[in-house]
């Protein structure tokens, strides 16, 4: 049998250890993360609970995701919101297309995994939009034209030479020689700040979505979520169906556990968004479109994820809240960040999502790249038993 994907992700790896300015950025980033999340658990100490309330309500969703899913969409039509379910990327995509319509000023984004795993920005671009992600390292992937290399910092891989650099060049800001982090997000926040105002849609994730209330929560330090999701005139959120948890409690926790395993815990903002924005200031009768969005569709995606469900242990990775916590604890990883990965998702956390969303022969491959030191499973918050899943997928390298 010959592997041809590890084959030629090999030599990619191989080049980039040898790359002096990617291992840089990288190492700089893994010392920087370390012990973070550490000391926000001593600090902290309810978390752990928490994340194991977490695990059960992720585990009542997933043994009847087909309920959780009309639940939701029901939950988000008494809001008036609009609704979608997605069979797969294209779908998606399509969705998107559709609510943009004749949306003449830019499309703002903010950072999701989901937008990446379908190629939302890419799509929308090649259909003639302008379309600009807002989260700086997601920004910084944008200019670069590359791919997120971490799940919650996607562009830990880049000097802030090479992050100087793409914005001076791609954006055509001045920032002098020699300028620091301060001064890009500030020449950055200048350059979009006018995007956000003249945004005709504003695309985000979720951390999670409550099946209860139709409720999405989102987590962020930056404050380009709130601009994205509140100040263009619709507002699609698009996510997948894995986010769901069966109460708005739930999905707090979730987006606050996953805060935390990131290693930014207090999160500087928390939102909660439930359909469109409006008022009942006048003689009680409520009225839409009032400053927020006078629209609001949540896009649920599947891509997969119903099939998965049916399967141990690959159906366990729905669980994931994409902390990236197992990605920083890899020693792989930590060499690679998500080159050793699909398309999309990458690091020990990538492996069963890229069976799930991608392909299954790609993610087996790429498995046999696997230390098998089980340094992820240890580090979980809500234990999804990542090297079993690994362990699974190297077996069907040699089978399928
Ligand atoms: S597998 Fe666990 S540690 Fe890794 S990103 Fe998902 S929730 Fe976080």
């Amino acid at each position: 049998m010959t592997y041809k994907v590890v084959q030629a992700r090999l030599g990619e790896i191989l080049r980039l250890l040898e790359d002096k300015a990617f291992q840089k950025a990288l190492q700089d980033s893994v010392g920087n993360a370390e012990g973070k999340h550490e000391r926000v658990a001593a600090s902290y100490p309810y978390l752990k609970e928490l994340a194991k309330k977490v695990k059960e309500a992720e585990e009542k969703v997933l043994a009847d995701l087909d309920h959780y899913i009309d639940m939701t969409i029901r939950s988000v039509e008494k809001n008036k919101g609009v609704p979608h379910l997605a069979r797969d990327a294209e779908e998606a995509r399509r969705i998107v297309l559709d609510i943009a319509g004749e949306c003449r000023g830019p499309i703002v984004m903010s950072k999701s995994m989901v937008a990446e795993e379908v190629g939302l920005r890419e799509f929308l671009e090649g259909e003639g939009f302008e379309v600009w992600e807002t989260d700086l390292g997601q920004l910084l992937i944008q200019l670069e034209r590359g791919r997120p290399m971490h799940t919650t910092a996607p562009a830990i891989h880049m000097t802030v030479e090479r992050a100087r650099g793409l914005v001076r060049e791609r954006l055509g800001l001045e920032i002098p020689e020699g300028a620091g982090p301060e001064d890009i997000v500030a020449a950055v926040r200048g350059f979009l700040r006018e995007k956000f105002v003249a945004a005709c849609l504003g695309i985000s994730g979720a951390n999670a979505v409550a099946a209860d209330t139709g409720a999405i929560v989102l987590v962020e330090n930056e404050g380009n979520i709130r601009l994205t999701t509140g100040l263009p005139p619709v507002h699609v959120a698009i996510t997948g169906v894995d986010k769901i948890l069966p109460t708005l409690q739930d999905a707090v926790a979730e987006a606050l556990v996953q805060a935390a395993w990131a290693g930014l815990y207090p999160p500087t903002y928390l939102n909660i968004i439930a359909g469109p924005s409006n008022t009942a200031d006048i003689q009680h009768k409520r009225v839409y479109g009032a400053h927020g969005p006078k629209e609001f569709h949540l896009i649920l995606l599947d891509n997969g994820r119903r099939e998965a469900a049916k399967f141990e242990p690959l159906g366990e990775q729905l669980r994931c809240i994409r902390c990236g916590r197992c990605q920083w604890e890899c020693p792989v990883w930590q060499q690679t960040a998500n080159k050793w990965g699909g398309p999309v998702y990458g690091g020990p956390m990538g492996m069963g999502w890229t069976a799930i969303t991608y392909s299954m022969r790609e993610a087996a491959e790429l498995s046999l790249l696997c230390l098998g030191c089980g340094r992820c499973d240890v580090v979980c918050p809500v234990e999804i038993p990542l090297s079993r899943i690994i362990r699974w997928l190297k077996t069907r390298a040699h089978t399928s």
